[in-house]
């Protein structure tokens, strides 16, 4: 991975490579600043094979730890700083760093959980007046020997965003990040012209791949560490950014004043969003304020990030306003097949099944778990994606649910999105989810539980016979709960196993 951004490292030294608020690193003092961190790996004991830990908000050191983790063969895992303390204690655990990079403001959560994390023997605060980790770096003997790395060496280790469970470590490897670079340059036409914006954060793929790719490709890098529309709107004009990367909500937040997200945007020519769908009423909006060219993009952490994008021209194709609920087509880099999560056969085109994909960019497997990876990963090279949805005749996927949350009754395949598409129809409902709970006689029955509108009174036969009118009657849920708000992960992902526990036992 490393001997792509070593590439423009020799043809352009003097070349800016990273920013991050008022500072700048040129491609050749990025290199340095990489072989030192390396260094000072080294000589803390990371061995080939080894775990460390970053657990901070967007910093440049993050990448900076990646990029050393290829250069001597070792693994950086990266943390989600807005984990619940259980949470964290998990994936740190997991993760079986002994050594941690710790931003300032995250340092004293970790202290207080370290006598639960017996092999964290080493924490370098990053920030600060009195900066650790400059210090620690700058004192280290840049590495000039890298360690010869194998297209399958893991070096990178992002946990999935545990919405249907734990977290679990992906391990990415060389091969699947630089296959992943491969598809991002070219669905995106990156290249050493191109100024990126990464404000996803780096410990989810949609960040650090972001940065990867955009490094790789010898462009601009800035790196956003808070999220605040105003403040990243005059960022983007100022740098007259081109490519920018935005789960669906920021974009809602950028766009809440349009006449100043209009003049702010202009220089993008990629304003990619994904991660989770974009609601209908925000795409008209985005379309009708917006001449940026768009691109969705459908990707997950096992899969080195993004694997399915839908272009600028489909999102405003005024004959097939269809498309607009599509995750798009597969890069070229990717084989996707649908298959009945319960048959195993192969759906027909239009019929729902579970996306599998065959592609270099796949992880090596799940780190320490081989049966969760037996599961994911067939024998014949495909992963199962875990996301159920449609390809139609022209190749677009569709997705629809996730197979964890399929409901089956009587024998009946039940995608509750469909029923919650529905059901939010009901002027009483403000928010819906729905889920299957035993049943003696179906196996399983569906279950809605619902966060009532502002002012209104959720009655249970209204709603049912509301769903009957307009939906296959084993469809229809046989129970409806008020809840005052629904379970969610930190990234805002709706934690259904929660539901289900609560409504089982
Ligand atoms: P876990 O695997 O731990 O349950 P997760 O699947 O949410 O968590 P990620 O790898 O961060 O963890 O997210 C990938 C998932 O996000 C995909 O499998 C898919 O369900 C959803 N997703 C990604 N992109 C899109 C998109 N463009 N539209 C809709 N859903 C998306
Ligand atoms: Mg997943």
């Amino acid at each position: 991975m490393y001997a792509s951004v070593q590439h423009w490292v020799e043809t352009a030294p003097d070349r800016e490579a990273l920013a991050f608020g008022e500072q700048s690193w040129t491609l050749a003092q990025l290199d340095y600043r990489v072989r030192q961190a390396a260094g000072a790996l080294r000589a803390a004991g990371i061995k080939p094979g080894d775990r460390y830990a970053v657990l901070d908000k967007n910093h440049p050191a993050c990448v900076e730890l990646t990029l050393a983790a290829s250069l001597i063969g070792a693994v950086n895992a990266v943390v989600n700083f807005r984990l619940s303390e259980e949470e964290l204690v998990h994936v740190l655990g997991d993760s079986t760093a002994r050594l941690a990079v710790v931003g300032e403001e995250f340092a004293p959560a970790l202290r207080g959980l370290k006598h639960r994390l017996p092999q964290l023997n080493e924490v370098i605060v990053l920030g600060g007046e009195d900066d650790q980790y400059e210090k620690w770096i700058a004192a280290a003997e840049p590495v000039t020997d890298p360690y010869p790395a194998e297209p399958d060496d893991c070096f990178l280790q992002l946990y999935t965003s545990g919405t249907t469970g734990w977290p679990k470590g992906a391990m990415l490897t060389q091969r699947s990040m630089s296959a992943h670079t491969k598809g991002l340059v070219s669905a995106y036409d990156m290249d050493e012209s191109s100024i990126n914006v990464v404000a996803m954060p780096l410990f989810h793929v949609g960040g650090t791949s972001w940065a990867l790719g955009s490094l790789s490709a010898g462009a601009r890098t800035i790196i956003v560490r808070d999220v605040v529309p105003a403040v990243l709107l005059d960022l983007i004009e100022r740098r007259a950014a081109t490519h920018a990367f935005f789960v669906p909500t920021v974009i809602q937040m950028l766009l809440s004043d349009p006449d100043r997200a209009r003049v702010a945007l202009r220089s993008l020519e990629v304003l990619g969003y994904g991660g989770s769908p974009m609601p209908a009423p925000l795409m008209e909006h985005v379309l009708s304020t917006l001449d940026t060219p768009l691109y969705s993009v459908y990707g997950m952490t096992e899969l080195s990030g993004v694997f399915c994008v839908l272009g600028p021209d489909e999102h405003r194709d005024d004959t097939r306003k269809y498309l607009r609920a599509s995750a798009g087509r597969p890069l070229p880099g990717a084989e996707v097949r649908v298959v009945d999560p319960v048959t195993g056969e192969d759906a027909a085109p239009g019929e729902v099944g579970e996306f599998w994909v065959r592609s270099e960019q796949a992880m090596a497997g799940y780190w320490h778990m081989p049966e969760a990876t037996r599961d994911t990963i067939t024998p014949g090279g495909w992963l199962r994606t875990g996301d159920v949805g449609r390809r139609d005749t022209d190749g677009f996927l569709y997705i629809e649910d996730r197979v964890k949350d399929m409901v089956i009754s009587g024998g009946e395949n039940i995608y509750p999105a469909e029923v919650e598409r529905v059901l939010l129809e009901h002027p009483g409902i403000a928010e819906v989810a729905v889920i299957g709970v035993p049943d003696d006689k179906w196996g399983e029955t569906v279950k809605a539980v619902v966060v009532p509108a502002d002012g209104a009174e959720v009655v249970q036969a209204d709603i049912i016979t509301f769903a009957r009118e307009r939906l296959a009657h084993y469809k229809c849920p046989t129970s409806v709960t008020s809840v005052a708000e629904l379970p969610r992960n930190a990234t805002g992902k709706l934690l259904k196993r929660q539901l289900r526990t609560r409504f089982t036992t």
